[in-house]
């Protein structure tokens, strides 16, 4: 083992950026601890200017090439990157839950498989772009996917291989290349997945990740002027200061962001459904963005689903992620914690009352909570926490529901539980939300659009809206044969 490798769990992990095809160290470092107990996993590259600037340069000298190579050899490629995924979804379970402290076994049953599934996706759509020809006034138009170019994608931590290739993939199946910058509380299953995909033969420079702060790497590299696309999943202030950048170099960005969604419980609905739906939001601790954390409950129905809700989310088991049995592990960060406890205790200062929880628990655990009392203009309400932090409110009518749910800022998600079909149908063309799920949660196909309105970001990602994304989609107009003789 040299310096740079970080052992995690028995699985190396080469701490350093990945340029041009090269491991690359820094002179300086940051220090990557677990939140499963606060263990150093090691000493991760930092980089800044320099590195973004090297890595920029490598994308820029790997584009030609990769974005003439034929789909059918590109795709070949990420199915590799896929297959080499696929063997390695146990290390890269074990060392994203160390490294994250979401559970592992969501991590080797659901989170990897689905890692692998973003290539074998994105390459399989590529080979079926196409957009028919069409005729005016005898001319021929032919509608084409041309690569854009470099592309920075820049990810958190909560998903991170999930979210990062979510990016990566469809950016490199579109002809692009790519520098990742994953977030720097979760910087290691991107540093395996550059060795995945070299041993897959993606070329030297086709796909670059640089480790490092959001202020140090993540801008030196989102204001390089040869970025052609940046992508940015993470909170709304860094997407402002993103965006602004972009703005200076008049390159596409598109937004994935927070949320404050909501969950609508009618009466009408199966309370039994209902109730689990609401316990689902505890999932990884709450740091989901498409978590509904405000549930909203028909009055007549409110006593008997918070009385099933409470009983329910009282038999979670909360500890260490590692463990099979645990459903809810701890939160990435101490300032995490911090943060989400400032939320709580200001919120109960104001009035709320804890219905469940409402303070952290040993260690880098926060209580899963549950807070009535709640003003619609409360800082509860109408900000993210991403923590184990539930709202709720009572309705009376679906007009009131209805505007209940929109008034945040934010428009990610919505969750409707309701046995009224037609119900259903009224509220969910009212409601203002990237997705809309009906009786039912995190239901996701990589065809289907995703993003969010208002604040919770700008574009769709997804089957064709990610190609349209990440190409300079053209259109050539041929004149008739024989127009020119
Ligand atoms: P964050 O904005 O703090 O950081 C996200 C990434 O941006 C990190 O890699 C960070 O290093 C980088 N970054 C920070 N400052 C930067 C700068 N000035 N320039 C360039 N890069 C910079 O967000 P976070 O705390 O890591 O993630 C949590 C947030 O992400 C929550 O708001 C959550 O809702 C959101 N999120 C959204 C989605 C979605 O798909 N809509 C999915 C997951 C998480």
């Amino acid at each position: 083992m040299t310096e740079h490798i970080t052992p995690v769990a028995g699985v190396a992990v080469d701490a350093r950026h990945w340029i041009g095809g090269e491991r690359v160290a820094s002179a300086a470092t940051f220090t990557d601890v677990s939140p499963i107990d606060g263990a150093v996993l090691g000493e991760i590259a930092r980089g800044g200017q320099a590195e973004a600037d090297a890595a920029v340069a490598a994308a820029l000298a790997a584009f030609p090439a990769w974005a003439a190579t034929p789909r059918t050899e590109r795709a070949r490629i990420l199915h590799a990157v896929a297959d080499g995924v696929d063997k390695r979804i146990e290390e890269l379970a074990v060392v994203e839950t160390h490294d994250n402290g979401a559970l592992l076994r969501s991590h080797r049953r659901g989170v990897m498989p689905r890692v692998a599934h973003n290539f074998r996706f994105f390459a399989d759509w590529l080979l079926n772009l196409e957009h028919e020809d069409f005729e005016t006034r005898g001319h021929t138009n032919h509608v084409s996917w041309d690569p854009a170019g470099p592309c920075v994608l820049i990810t958190p931590w909560n998903a991170p291989l999930m979210l990062a290739t979510w990016k990566v993939a469809p950016a490199l199946a579109a002809g692009n290349t790519v520098i990742l910058k994953p977030a720097e509380w979760s910087p290691l299953t991107a540093s395996l997945l550059a060795d995945i995909a070299a041993e897959a033969g993606l070329p030297p420079g086709v796909l670059n990740v640089v480790q490092g702060y959001g202020a140090e790497a993540g801008s030196a590299l989102v204001a390089h002027p040869d970025v052609r696309r940046i992508s940015f999943t993470g909170s709304v202030p860094t997407a402002k200061t993103i965006a602004a950048s972009a703005a200076a170099n008049l390159v596409p960005a598109s937004f994935e962001l927070g949320g404050k969604s909501p969950l609508l419980v009618f009466a009408d609905a199966d309370i039994e459904l209902a109730t689990d739906l609401a316990v689902e939001q505890y999932d990884n601790a709450g740091q989901v963005c498409l978590a509904a954390t405000r549930l909203l409950v028909e009055e007549s129905v409110a006593d008997e689903f918070t009385r099933r809700f409470v009983e329910k989310a009282a038999r979670l088991t909360q500890g260490d992620p590692r463990d099979e049995a645990t459903d809810i592990g701890p939160n990435i960060h101490p300032r995490q914690l911090e943060k989400i406890d400032g939320f709580v205790r200001r919120a109960l200062a104001a009035g709320a009352r804890a219905v469940m929880g409402g303070a952290p628990g040993e260690g880098q655990y926060y209580r899963p909570t549950l807070l009535a009392d709640v003003a619609q203009d409360s800082e509860i309400v109408q900000e993210e926490v991403f923590g184990p932090v539930l709202t709720l409110q009572t309705f009376t009518t679906e007009e009131e529901a209805v505007r209940l749910a929109n008034d945040t800022r934010f428009g990610l998600a919505a969750t409707v539980a309701t046995g009224d079909q037609e119900r259903a149908g009224r509220v969910t063309a009212q409601l203002v939300a990237g997705t809309v799920w009906v009786n039912c949660f995190f239901v996701r196909d990589l065809q289907a659009p995703f993003g969010g309105s208002r604040h919770s970001g700008v574009g769709r990602e997804g089957g064709t809206w990610s190609f349209d994304f990440y190409c300079d989609v053209k259109n050539t107009v041929t004149a008739p044969k024989g127009w020119a003789d």
